[in-house]
């Protein structure tokens, strides 16, 4: 049994992935747990764009916490 599927239908990995991003946003985990450089939100704001977070943020935070990935699966979906 593998932990991960090899085929997500579209819209449940949609949805994971919007609930993966809500949860981030909420706890501030994450892209969230930094102010956004591009968009200029706070800590915890979701970034304008809605869709998704900004390079720039993300990068932020990885310097921050040392490249450290929490959610592999959020962030290969994300590029
Ligand atoms: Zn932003």
């Amino acid at each position: 049994m593998p932990a991960m599927p090899v085929a997500v239908p579209p819209p449940a990995s949609d949805a994971a992935h919007a609930a993966a991003h809500e949860t981030h946003r909420r706890f501030r985990h994450g892209a969230y747990s930094v102010q956004c450089p591009t968009c200029h939100v706070p800590a915890g704001d979701p970034c304008l764009s809605r869709r998704a977070v900004h390079t720039a943020r993300r990068e932020l935070h990885r310097q921050s916490h040392n490249g450290t990935v929490l959610v592999p699966l959020l962030v290969a979906r994300a590029r």
